[in-house]
């Protein structure tokens, strides 16, 4: 006997395997599944349910884990529950004379629909067949009853697929020359009957079982094995399941519903689930068993015509209906059947629905009295308000398209919504395209700033490589375009203008759909659901969240027009503005590349400068004195020209960022908004390398083997490079100064505070225009709120450095326009060591805001931009990562740096305010993790506000009601 049997019981709750329905209750689910919990809470509170057990989802995982072996003595067990059916039934399992006959049926802890194994009219053999149809007095019934068992019997716990079966009907009914199962005589019935069992004989080269238990004991088994099929482990891994819960066994008496005109069986919805409608609805089917609704054999009717046919029983399931939903306090969906004319419930459980009926059905069951507020907040998911905001694939379509083939492939799901276009490979066809009003999805290995163009055009965008903090993510979540990263699967070929996946080729202008949200990618044109803004129900939802949340919730925007719609959604601050994207504008771009490309040399020179200077100083008066004067009016001569060039290039930036500044802070007045100063390597901003390196080398080449196609070579690289006076020598000089700035790891180079400690003229420039555009608007009324946010800094003298530089710019211009501004300066806290020394930099600093996207990128020592094209898929299929942390804030590492520096930057600066700006900001659970350490705010982009405003209340709830801890 394997170790796991060895003294199973004392491993189980209460060291029981199966609870009779009396014995059970609805909280408990864990060990009954949600099925057997209901079927529990249901008899208990006098419901007609027919009688039954359970056998526990412990029992399953025991059974799983020895290898599928039921537990020593289970069989008696389940034998002594059959034993108390029989006797409440007044009936014998296998009885010849009067028979009991059960279901056998599946039920996890979470409801999985259809993906694990029921198995109906159990209990028949030749002998019992006989009793069912003395005892019913229809033996075309009992005869049809046993070819049904044996049929669910042979597919489900033997493994003989139902369509064999099936072509067998088909036959007799040819035979009989009948069209309708109904149809189908005593005669005809004994003969399938017979060949049912040659064709199981055939296959399992055994007769069918003839002994009800040895039934019972394989169905039970066939159920748990049914947790591990493929289908169901696909379902638990899209919805988030654990594996290891397993499933309990119903195993319950059996009603009928085909014993006539007056049975009949259906589901019924305590509302109607699309709409919220309080209206019960669903489907029925008189003289039919359960099976025939679901698998569609025969066409159900509407609820409302059970009406018309049974009214008494109507009457009943209404009544059921509402007590059900009033005592589970939500949207029951119900499964009855009437046996001549009695009616029994079989199932109740809270039904799905859609986004728009979750939410009304929340707001009407407040106003109903049978939810508080508190708990009709809790029942909308972040989920659902997503769908709510955003255009979406109805699940109906997805799984019409999954079925036919045409699921391509799923990648990261980086700006939720779906859309539906034309592929286009190129940005410059993709904004053509979108001019014209046709409907393109942007496909691109990766997208850089010269796409932007064709981005804003586009409906949709998909990558091939890349994370959730990739380009073409944070500049599609920010425009609200539906993308999707990272999807590996699909091999681009820009050259060919095909994409290939699998032994498929998409080519240019075909229709595919994409869900931004699931990262789901189909072939073809998809329907799409289209909200529009938020509805009535909707805004009480979140009003009452707001009642509830303590976190604040800002956004993450760049420019007025995001910052209204922030607003719009219920930002009541700007998290983070980040500045380059103003730099990348294309009509910005050439002159931030010439200032860029200039800065190293005139900040060198400026150095030196301030050294000669030092030297002067600190010189002897007489020939030393002398020679340091001539040597820093020689460098002052060979930094003027540079200097001033310089210069002149950042004074024109100045007023662009000035109106930038203005607009957002306008757009927010009376709220803060924390501008962030540059943040990513320069290089970033410059000319590609490697093409540089491809034209200089093609235009040398032909300038030395076939000068006379010189000039044409010229006029081609000109044209494709759009600058008219370009040449060789010019090119050159671009190279090289562009391969000076090259750095072999950008992200930890010349970047963050880092670059304005070497460039602080950058810096410098930023900080004028913050404070002149909210001196403006003071002096015009306007109650401007600049935080200027310093990024990546590491030590404290990067932060009195650059707190300095700010504060001199900040004195300056409030000096010089007469005005006082509102304002703070702070930092990201986006590196260990800044968390680490939190203590220190909260001293000069006014707030911490925390960069989880390069915090967990620097604590993780993870290439955020490579790790979901590269080893983010493999770790998370072989679990080594649970989820993505660059989604999901990892709250054992990344969290426990956020803790420390939250504890100690508040313990040296009390009035610290503290927030998050990195993607998670906008995360269910990465907002509930803020809430514990008691930030002062999330933020995240604009259409995640909603979603950030419903989880912080949820977080404020789950904690009031003892379910969340820091820890988890
Ligand atoms: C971060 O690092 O979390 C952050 C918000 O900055 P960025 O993503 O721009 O580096
Ligand atoms: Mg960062």
């Amino acid at each position: 006997m394997t170790t796991t049997m060895q003294n199973w019981r004392e491993k189980l709750t209460n060291g029981k395997a199966t609870y009779k329905f009396e014995e059970g209750n609805a909280k408990m689910r864990d060990i009954l599944g949600g099925k057997g919990a209901n079927l529990a809470e249901m008899t208990r509170l006098g419901f007609p349910v027919p009688p039954g057990f359970t056998v526990t989802t412990e029992v399953c995982n025991l059974y799983l884990e020895a290898g599928k072996k039921l537990p020593p003595g289970l069989e008696d067990e389940i034998k002594e529950q059959m034993k108390v059916l029989e006797e409440k039934m007044g009936k014998g399992f296998g009885d010849a004379k009067n028979p009991l006959l059960v279901s056998v049926r599946s039920g996890a802890k979470f409801s999985m629909p259809g993906m694990m194994d029921t198995i109906l009219n159990l209990g028949l053999t030749e002998e019992s067949v006989k009793g069912l149809a003395a005892l019913s007095g229809d033996e075309r019934f009992a005869l049809d009853a046993y070819r049904r068992f044996i049929q669910m019997f042979s597919d489900v716990v033997m493994g003989i697929h139902k369509t064999e079966f099936e072509e067998l009907i088909r036959e007799q009914k040819k035979k009989q020359g009948c069209k309708e199962d109904r149809e189908l005589t005593p005669a005809s019935l004994r003969e399938m009957i017979a060949a049912y069992k040659a064709k199981f004989k055939a296959e399992l080269k055994r007769d069918f079982p003839d002994d009800v238990f040895e039934q019972l004991k394989l169905s039970v088994e066939a159920v748990f094995r049914s947790w591990d099929n493929p289908r169901a482990n696909v379902y638990r891994e899209r919805e988030k399941i654990p594996h290891n819960l397993g499933t309990a066994v119903n195993v319950q008496c059996m009603c009928f519903g085909n014993l006539g005109e007056d049975s009949g069986t259906g589901v019924a919805f305590t509302r109607n689930y699309n709409t919220g409608e309080k209206h019960m609805v669903g489907d029925f089917l008189t003289n039919a068993q359960g099976e025939d609704v679901v698998a569609g054999i025969r066409t159900p009717m509407p609820l409302d015509h059970m009406k018309e046919v049974m009214p008494e029983v109507y009457k009943q399931l209404e009544e059921t209906s509402e007590k059900l939903e009033l005592h589970f306090k939500d949207l029951q969906d119900m499964e009855f059947t009437i046996e001549k004319g009695r009616l029994f419930m079989l199932q109740t459980r809270n039904g799905k629905r859609t986004a728009q009926a979750a939410v009304r059905i929340a707001t009407d069951l407040f106003k109903e009295g049978k939810l508080t507020k508190e708990e009709a907040v809790m029942r909308v998911t972040g989920e659902q308000l997503d769908r709510l905001l955003h255009p979406y694939i109805p699940d109906a379509a997805k799984e019409e398209a999954r079925k036919e083939g045409r699921m391509l492939a799923k990648g990261t799901g980086a700006s939720p919504g779906a859309a539906v276009g034309m592929v286009v490979f190129s940005s410059d066809e993709a904004a053509a395209m979108g001019k014209e009003g046709k409907p393109v999805i942007l496909v691109r290995p990766e997208t850089t700033p010269d796409d932007a163009h064709g981005m804003l055009a586009s409906k949709g965008i998909l990558t091939s490589t890349g994370g959730p903090s990739s380009h073409a993510a944070l500049v599609a979540r920010g425009w609200g375009i539906p993308c999707i990263v990272g999807c590996e699967a699909l091999k681009i070929s820009l050259k060919d203008e095909t994409i290939k996946v699998g032994d498929r080729t998409i080519n240019k202008h075909e229709m595919i759909s994409i869900d931004g949200s699931s990262g789901e990618v189909l072939l073809g044109q998809l329907p799409l659901q289209v909200p529009t803004d938020l509805s009535p129900e909707t805004k009480t939802i979140l009003e009452w969240a707001d009642s509830f949340r303590k976190l604040g919730v800002y956004a993450n925007a760049d420019n007025p027009k995001d910052a209204q719609r922030a607003r719009s959604f219920g930002a009541t601050g700007i998290g983070l503005c980040r500045t380059e994207h103003m730099f990348m504008e294309q009509d910005r771009l050439p002159i931030v590349q010439e200032m860029i490309l200039n800065a190293p040399e005139a900040e060198r020179l400026m150095r030196q400068v301030h050294l000669l200077e030092m030297d002067y100083e600190g010189a002897a008066e007489g020939r030393k004195k002398d020679e340091a004067r001539h040597a820093l009016e020689a460098m002052k001569d060979r930094l003027k020209k540079p200097w001033e060039h310089y210069q002149s290039l950042l004074a024109k930036l100045l007023p662009v960022q000035r109106e930038d500044f203005r607009g957002i802070l306008e757009a927010m007045q009376g709220h803060w908004v924390i501008i962030r100063l540059l943040d990513p390597p320069l290089h970033e901003f410059l000319p590609a390398k490697d093409e540089l390196l491809v034209d200089v080398t093609r235009l040398q080449t032909v300038k030395q083997a076939a000068p006379g196609s010189y000039d044409k070579t010229l006029a081609e690289v000109r044209e494709e490079r759009g600058d008219a006076r370009l040449t060789l020598e010019s090119l050159e000089s671009l190279l090289q100064r562009v391969e000076s700035m090259h750095e072999f790891n950008p992200m930890l180079g010349c970047r963050v505070c880092r670059l304005g400690i070497v460039y602080p003229e950058i810096y410098k420039m930023q900080a004028r225009a913050i404070f002149e555009a909210a001196c403006e608007l003071v002096k015009k009324g306007v109650d401007a709120r600049p935080e200027v946010m310093i990024p990546g800094v590491g030590t404290l003298e990067e932060m009195e450095f650059t707190r300095k530089l700010v504060e001199g710019e900040a004195a300056d211009v409030q000096k010089r326009m007469g005005v006082q501004v509102k304002h703070k300066i702070g930092t990201m806290v986006e590196l260990p060591r800044a968390a680490l020394v939190a203590g220190d930099l909260a001293t000069r600093a006014d707030f911490f805001s925390f960069g989880t996207n390069d915090l967990t990128q620097t604590t993780f020592g993870y290439s955020r931009d490579d790790a979901a094209g590269t080893f983010m898929p493999v770790y998370l299929d072989k679990k080594i990562l649970k989820v993505d942390p660059f989604q999901v804030v990892d709250r054992v590492g990344v969290g426990r740096l956020m803790k420390i520096a939250v504890e100690e930057g508040r313990q040296t600066n009390p009035n610290l305010e503290v927030g998050i700006c990195g993607e998670h900001g906008g995360e269910p659970e990465s907002v509930e993790f803020c809430h514990t350490l008691k930030l002062n705010y999330v933020s995240c982009s604009p259409f995640r506000v909603p979603i950030a405003r419903l989880a912080a209340a949820h977080a404020a709830l789950k904690e009031k009601m003892g379910e969340v801890s820091s820890t988890k």
